[in-house]
């Protein structure tokens, strides 16, 4: 660990404006930005008032977009590309206002242009179905035709600190995409990107009604963004409380919520144990555990625990954790102080009720080292709740009946891996898991930009995002009917 609280780099303080349409608009009350490993303040962002989220709002509804989609595909490619260009500086900013190392912004980067690639190439196909009518004894001859439409309404966006570029273009590409209107509040904690990707989508051709940005005091701003009678659905990540907050607010608006995770590694006896103690660690460890498809649990048949254990902390040992900015760091810091003393909070009450701390547990200021656990049980906070961090948890269990009902016996169900070679132990997993994902030996996280992507339960409604699927829940369906 380097040391903490010197001032990380000279940069000069930014000061953001609010996008309305395009246009920027200053505020006198901000919103203060820190760099969360020296602490030192890297940018403004401003308070916008009611009257600026009604204004957002008022645009993008009565906006029709005439973009062809070509011309959809053409934004999206180019702003892809801008972002390409600029990864090395965008990354920069991601870790300056997040804590995140370098290597986990630099690949976040890639996602993103990765996002807009695929729905470039996405608005270029016409999703339309057709139904000829004669098929039964009383048909006809005619044929039914779908067509998908945008929203008339606007689309109010929400997004977290965790990926403050990834989660954002997530909601706004395939927005893009199906000719949609977007007005976004992104994490006050992490809004610069998202202020960054706005501009970067006006350079590439976006009309400015088609995108707003908003930072402010969810207290003050939240509501209208949930309940105006402008908008038509609210696509939302973070966290459980707010999550269920938004469902009961937005009433009669459509509503795709991805929420919290606890996402588990089951380690099975017949398990690579070298592959799955490299799975542990970077499903652990990657964006400073900052993940909704972190593994925040470790499952492992007991006949194997020890050597599991063993390689764990071998490998936990082994990343380098520090300064965000220095490349050869493995991990920067979690989002903030508090985060970090919630960890060590949760860290040293099971250790008081008899899990054995292995390795880490050691904090300043934002910097919380990873940390192993051993002989960890299913109703400690640690792993009843998410612990969004570097946290690794080792619960062992005998057979894969208890290991499922322990996945199981959470609130959540966002994804999970799995590590065996056995065709029964998957078949069983596939089926009995109550989550959105099954990953067999890799980890939970692993998707492509494009696949379905979600949770249930506490995770979520079960409807999913991935580019393909929130561009099916961002438009209308209209059906039509021909006589022949
Ligand atoms: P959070 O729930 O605290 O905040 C998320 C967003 O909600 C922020 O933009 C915040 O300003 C906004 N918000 C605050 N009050 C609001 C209100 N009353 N109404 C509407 N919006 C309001 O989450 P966070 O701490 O930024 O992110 C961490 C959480 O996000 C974790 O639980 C994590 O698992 C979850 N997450 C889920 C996914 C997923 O896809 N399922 C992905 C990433 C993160």
């Amino acid at each position: 660990m380097s040391a903490v609280f010197a001032p990380a780099k000279s940069h000069s303080v930014i000061h953001e404006s609010l996008r309305i349409a395009g246009e920027k608009v200053a505020r006198d009350r901000v919103i203060e930005v820190r760099h969360p490993y020296s602490g030192e303040l890297v940018a403004t962002v401003p308070k916008a008032m009611l009257e600026d989220v009604k204004r957002a709002l008022r645009i993008a509804r009565d906006y029709r977009s005439k973009l062809t989609r070509h011309d959809r595909y053409r934004i999206l490619m180019k702003a892809g590309e801008i972002v390409a260009a600029r990864r090395d500086e965008i990354a920069r900013l991601i870790t300056l206002e997040s804590g995140l190392c370098l290597k986990d912004t630099q690949y976040e980067v890639g996602r993103a242009s990765d996002v807009m690639l695929f729905a470039a190439n996405q608005a270029l196909v016409d999703d339309g179905q057709v139904f000829s009518c004669d098929l039964t004894a009383h048909g006809k001859s005619r044929k039914v035709y779908t067509l998908k439409e945008p929203l008339l309404g606007a689309i109010t966006a929400i997004t977290p600190f965790n990926h403050p570029l990834n989660q954002v273009i997530h909601k706004i590409a395939p927005a893009v995409a199906t000719n949609n209107r977007v007005v976004l509040k992104p994490s006050e904690k992490t809004p610069l990107a998202a202020y960054l990707i706005a501009d970067i989508l006006y350079e590439a051709g976006l009309p400015p009604e088609m995108l707003s940005v908003v930072t402010g005091d969810p207290a003050e701003i939240a509501d209208e963004l949930l309940t105006s009678p402008d908008v038509d659905l609210v696509t939302f990540t973070g966290g459980v409380t707010i999550g269920k907050y938004i469902a009961a607010k937005a009433v009669y608006k459509r509503q795709i919520l991805e929420l919290g995770g606890n996402d588990p590694i089951i380690v099975m006896e017949d398990a690579d144990l070298e592959e799955a103690a490299t799975l542990a660690v970077s499903g652990s460890y990657k964006n400073s555990g900052q993940r909704c498809t972190a593994i925040k649990r470790m499952l492992v048949q007991e006949s194997v625990a020890d050597r599991f254990v063993e390689l764990l902390v071998q490998k936990t040992r082994a990343l380098k954790y520090g300064d965000p900015f220095d490349p050869a760091m493995d991990m920067g810091t979690v989002i903030d102080e508090p985060a970090a003393i919630h960890f060590e909070k949760v860290v040293n009450e099971a250790i008081a009720q008899g899990a054995k701390l292995l390795v880490g547990n050691v904090r300043c200021g934002a910097l919380y080292s990873p940390t192993v656990l051993d002989h960890v049980r299913p109703e400690m906070t640690v792993v009843r709740e998410e612990t969004f961090g570097p946290v690794s948890p080792v619960i062992r269990f005998k057979t894969l009946d208890e290991a499922i009902q322990i996945v199981n016996g959470t609130a959540y169900g966002l994804s999970s891996s799995l590590c065996t070679n056995r065709l029964d132990i998957i078949t069983r997993v596939v089926q009995e898991l109550h989550v959105g994902s099954v990953n067999v030996r890799e980890v939970p996280g692993y998707r492509l930009e494009m696949t379905p992507f979600g949770g249930i339960k506490d995770s979520g409604l079960g409807y999913k995002e991935g580019v393909l699927e929130a561009m099916k829940s961002f438009c209308n369906s209209k059906t039509y009917s021909l006589p022949w």
